[in-house]
């Protein structure tokens, strides 16, 4: 067994951890008070590869493998949480346009998603009324001559006002026939009946955007026919297995940031005439909080390993997921503990984290369908 990254991984990683340092720490803070949509620094990173990680070089990407893409994510959430979840949306479209697409479909929309030409491409499955459950989508793509027909509403959509291409599930059938009549579909931004909802004001991921969407004959030609007719629910599912790797690593990194934080802070803050590091109820939170971290990240490193393998991922990455995720969470209000009032107020990045980490066990299915996925496997 080798824990050892190679070198194209090291690079990816540096590459990743240098641009933070450079250019994401500085501005993190900002981009969370302001909401500013991170326009240029999504570009910065498309010119640094990382829009594309997992992609062939022949169409922009960095052809670095899951292992490598997973790495540069959680180094992107430990400046800014915001910015990697548009980021790892992004990888996630162009990787399914690449595992599912026509050439024709990958060559016209992969090279602007890993250029930045794109500023980001958009996943559209959720519904106000199918979330842990989409085989109960409402929005309907209708077959007309050449074309399909979409009409109906999409929720929570991330980089919606943005993306250059949307990923879109409909239903091709009756909705009696529940997941086999779900289809995939490219759709382009600003295409004719695309309304775009207003920006959800969140909690934390404050400078992502989340949209509702409302397709009102929406009429792409048939070629934006992603997969095969009636396909789309396996196309979504196999995408979520390795979403799931990307959002165990943006935990992970919004992680790491508060273990920093927290080592950084106990150092130099003094209660009792000592720093507070010098307390063994602190020092007992840190260790905790290190030791979960490096679960987690072997998990998600598990996880990626067998999906760059090709091998079959999908119960080791909703592992992955629920307890990243969850990690994250006990450890950002370890954070706040650790950094006492101080914590609790925006000067400090703590309180950033904490609000961020919290829809990591939410979003690309929650802590209970990651609970069914491992129990559905562990029980066949
Ligand atoms: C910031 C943000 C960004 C997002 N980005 C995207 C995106 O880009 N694209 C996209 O398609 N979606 C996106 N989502 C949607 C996200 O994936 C859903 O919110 C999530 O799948 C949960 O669906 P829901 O919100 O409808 O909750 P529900 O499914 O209504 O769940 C409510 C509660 O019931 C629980 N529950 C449901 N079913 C079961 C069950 N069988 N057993 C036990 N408990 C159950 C859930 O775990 C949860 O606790 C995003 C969400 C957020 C908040």
């Amino acid at each position: 067994m080798d824990f050892e990254l190679n070198e194209t991984q090291l690079l990816i990683q540096k590459t990743a951890r240098d641009f933070v340092e450079r250019t994401l720490l500085p501005v993190a803070a900002e981009l969370d008070k302001t909401e500013r949509f991170p326009r240029a620094e999504l570009q910065a990173l498309a010119d640094l590869g990382m829009m594309g990680v997992n992609l062939p070089t022949a169409l922009g990407g960095a052809e670095a493998g899951v292992v490598s893409y997973s790495l540069a994510m959680s180094e992107v959430a430990r400046g800014c949480a915001s910015t990697a979840v548009t980021m790892a949306v992004t990888n996630m479209v162009g990787e399914v346009i690449n595992a599912f697409g026509t050439d024709a479909q990958r060559e016209a929309h992969i090279p602007k998603l890993t250029s930045g030409e794109y500023a980001a491409g958009s996943f559209a499955l959720s519904e106000p009324e199918a979330g842990s459950d989409p085989g109960s989508m409402r929005t309907v793509a209708r077959r007309d001559g050449d074309s399909f027909v979409l009409d109906g509403p999409k929720q929570w959509i991330t980089s919606g006002s943005h993306a250059g291409v949307f990923v879109v599930w409909a239903r091709t059938g009756e909705l009696s026939a529940g997941t086999k009549a779900i289809s995939c579909f490219l759709v382009e931004g600003g295409a004719d009946g695309l309304r775009i909802g207003k920006h959800e004001d969140k909690l934390g991921l404050r400078a992502s955007n989340t949209v509702s969407l409302s397709f009102e004959g929406v009429r792409v030609p048939a070629s934006a026919l992603l997969g095969e007719m009636n396909g789309g629910f396996k196309i979504a599912m196999m995408a979520l297995d390795g979403g799931r790797i990307g959002i165990s690593c943006q935990a992970i990194g919004i992680a790491r940031a508060c273990i920093e934080e927290s080592v950084a802070y106990a150092k130099d803050r003094k209660q009792f005439d000592k720093a507070i590091a010098e307390f063994q109820g602190i020092q007992w939170k840190l260790a905790d909080m290190q030791t979960e971290l490096d679960a987690a990240h072997l998990l998600a490193m598990r996880a990626a390993w067998l999906k760059e393998q090709s091998r079959v991922f999908s119960r080791e990455a909703s592992m992955a997921k629920v307890f990243a995720t969850e990690t994250a969470n006990r450890i950002a209000n370890k954070a706040v503990q650790i950094h006492g009032g101080y914590g609790y107020i925006r000067e400090f990045a703590a309180e950033r984290h904490l609000r961020d980490a919290r829809v990591t066990t939410i979003y690309e299915g929650t802590s209970e369908v990651q609970r069914i996925v491992i129990a559905r496997s562990v029980l066949s």
